[in-house]
């Protein structure tokens, strides 16, 4: 059976909060999570003693689900964001959601949304939100002794509704992770302390911040939500890799490293100083995540000194565009997936 679609303007949307049909809870209490379920009540209520508000236990996950050329409606690599946000609630010593309960409990929330699925060629979809929040009492600091595990899904319009124009970044000037910090999980807290030097950066101008490692300032870690590539003179795909841990491991990242090695393209993951991106090593640049896949980068300022990437400043470079389209194109089934990463949820 068909699922009639709401009545939206697919391609005009935005990004910004549509509540949708149904949403997924489970709760954890005395130590196990409870059986989880659809519900159409969008709202948590918590008391005010709830740990989140007082100690920042949250971790969450995006990722997208959309409609395939073949009429499917599907989501990309979900095992990896179950296996992240596993990780994450770790680190803030959270009791992980199960990870085959996290892909069953997307596709069940997906699958009784289908109607909010925006349709094959809209160039929009059905963000998929993940999180989980410490919701039981504490005062004491301590960890929460009780869990919300939640999935809200929402519509959104395309990333790029003006074209692919490549975007002007600046060095920020405060950090973003501490060393063997919180960097590499998904977490609100990492968001929280980046917001005033994300505005900063919009004030001056600028699309984000990058952000150097902040035991050194030496080293290009990543922005606020995305991960960066650089591609050298020679064509090689140069990936930051940080000596402290503090980069979040992009889905988006780890599959453009292997397109491009199943594209012949050289890759090199390593630590990158900022001096040589200065210096005029790098030809393109890009951010990849979820939402954009890859965002071009046309130029990094640092106060007055200005970086620019010949190759890739007045619209998208060369290699940018093939890796973006390659992963495009494996996504919406125009490329087959050897791998398995398009995952049919209905
Ligand atoms: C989510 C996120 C990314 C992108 O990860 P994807 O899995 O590719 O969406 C990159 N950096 C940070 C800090 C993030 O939170």
């Amino acid at each position: 059976m068909a699922t009639e679609k709401k009545d939206l303007d697919w391609g005009n949307l935005s990004f910004a909060y549509q509540p949708t049909d149904f949403s997924y809870a489970s709760e954890w209490k005395d130590g196990a999570w409870d059986e989880g379920g659809l519900t159409e009540d969008h709202s948590i209520t918590l008391s005010e003693c709830a740990g989140i508000f007082h100690y920042c236990q949250e971790v969450f996950e995006g990722l997208k689900a959309y409609t395939t050329a073949g009429g499917s409606i599907v989501a990309f690599r979900p095992d990896l964001n179950a296996e992240r946000m596993h990780d994450s609630a770790e680190r803030l010593e959270m009791p992980p959601f199960p990870k085959d309960r996290f892909i069953d409990a997307v596709r069940e929330v997906v699958a009784a949304n289908a109607a909010w699925v925006p349709p094959y060629g809209s160039g929009a979809s059905l963000y998929v939100r993940p999180f989980m929040i410490g919701s039981g009492d504490v005062i004491g600091v301590a960890p929460a002794p009780e869990y919300h595990f939640h999935i809200l899904v929402t519509p959104v319009g395309p990333y790029f509704k003006g074209g692919l124009k490549p975007i002007k970044l600046c060095i920020a000037t405060y950090d973003r992770a501490a060393p063997h910090g919180t960097g590499n999980i998904k977490a609100g807290l990492n968001y929280a302390m980046s917001l005033k030097s994300t505005m900063d950066a919009h004030r001056a101008g600028f699309a984000e911040n990058l952000y150097l490692d902040s035991e050194s300032r030496t080293y290009v870690e990543e922005t606020g939500g995305a991960n960066v590539l650089l591609v050298a003179a020679d064509g090689t795909l140069v990936v930051p890799k940080s000596h402290t841990d503090s980069i979040l491991p992009s889905i988006t990242r780890r599959s453009l490293v292997q397109v491009a090695q199943d594209l012949g393209i050289a890759v090199d993951e390593r630590p990158v100083e900022w001096a040589e991106v200065k210096g005029g090593a790098f030809v393109e640049c890009g951010l990849c995540g979820t939402a954009a896949v890859i965002s071009p980068v046309g130029e990094i300022h640092e106060g007055d000194e200005v970086v620019t990437f010949p190759a890739g400043h007045d619209e998208m470079g060369p290699v940018m565009t093939r890796l973006r389209e390659t992963l495009t194109g494996i996504q919406d089934g125009a490329i087959e997936d050897e791998h398995g990463w398009v995952y049919k949820i209905v």
